[in-house]
């Protein structure tokens, strides 16, 4: 199916690194764990897993029986464990409507299209949505996000290029509410090369939904493009920093080897996966099941 293609070079990549280390007449003597270790941490899965999947490996040395077949089922038993406790689905819960769902991340991470896909996803559970192009600083970002609304066949409240992106966001939460809209998702500026300025515009709109409902922003979700690799983390830590990050969206998880990031972000950070990109249209999202992805990395 299309998650087990769209990691298809991840589990490629891991199996290269795999090849040759354990099989008949292949002795698990301590190096021999150790280059396992290495070719775990190789492929993007971070040290801690890496060292726990090696260590059990080296637990059932005596039993010769561990062949690929046996490695790979240990793989994909060591990431659920991972994977489980992080998987978690945007909820559409707040009382009054509208619930807001603010989404952050760099320019590129698939930030327009990943709300795209979440209008889709929440359109298809029957809610009705609204965007905020609170993107405000790129024009580009703002007739993106148009053409999106378009097709996912829902409003978009967007301003002019340079406008207040709280402004904005203050009109287009007034009108969800007066319009009873179940789901707004706000669109917000990802230049991270001005942090100061990211950070102050980023706090402004959160302070702005919190006067106009004092549980919003009720999600924050911060984008993150796979391909990046360990790059991730420092988005991470520095969205986390400036946006208050509830949860993660990871994207681009097809045509990457590096999708092992994934469960090396979940190791570290332990903060919600709510779903994963594997393609460039709207029905691309799939929602984050820690078993599924486990198999579909292992192989
Ligand atoms: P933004 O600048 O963060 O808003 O990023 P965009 O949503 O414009 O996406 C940047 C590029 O990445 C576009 O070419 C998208 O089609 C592409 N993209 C986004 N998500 C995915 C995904 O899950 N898989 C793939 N293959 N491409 C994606």
């Amino acid at each position: 199916d299309r998650l087990r293609r769209g990691f298809s070079r991840t589990s490629e990549r891991l199996n290269e690194n795999l090849t040759g280390l354990v099989g008949p007449g292949i002795e698990l003597d301590e190096r021999t764990l150790g280059e396992l270790e290495e070719a775990l941490i190789a492929t993007d899965l971070g040290p801690a897993a890496a060292a726990r999947i090696a260590a059990r490996v080296g637990e059932g040395r005596y039993s010769k029986t561990l062949d690929e077949a046996g490695l790979r089922a240990i793989v994909a038993d060591e990431i659920a464990k991972i994977l489980r406790p992080v998987a978690k689905p945007l909820e559409i819960t707040a009382f009054p409507r509208p619930h807001v769902v603010l989404v952050v991340g760099v320019n590129g991470s698939g930030k327009t299209t990943t709300i795209a896909k979440l209008a889709h996803l929440f359109t298809e559970q029957d809610y009705s949505v609204m965007l905020a192009a609170g993107d405000t600083f790129r024009a580009a970002a703002i007739a993106q996000l148009q053409t999106w609304g378009d097709r996912a066949g829902v409003p978009v409240v967007s301003g002019k290029e340079g406008a207040d992106a709280a402004g904005l966001v203050f009109d287009a939460h007034q009108r969800a509410r007066a319009e009873g809209v179940d789901v707004l998702i706000v669109d917000t500026a990802g230049r991270l090369q001005n942090k100061q300025g990211l950070m102050d515009e980023l706090a402004k709109v959160k302070r702005v939904l919190g006067k106009l409902d004092a549980a919003a922003p009720h999600d924050v979700v911060l984008v993150l493009d796979a391909t990046v690799g360990q790059n991730a983390f420092s988005q991470i830590e520095a969205f986390r920093e400036t946006a208050g990050v509830t949860g993660l969206v990871m994207t681009k998880l097809d045509g990457t080897a590096r999708g092992g990031v994934l469960v090396a972000a979940a190791e570290r950070y332990g903060l919600p996966i709510h779903a994963v990109g594997v393609g460039e249209t709207m029905t691309d999202l799939r929602p984050f099941d820690a078993d599924e992805l486990a198999r579909a990395i292992a192989g």
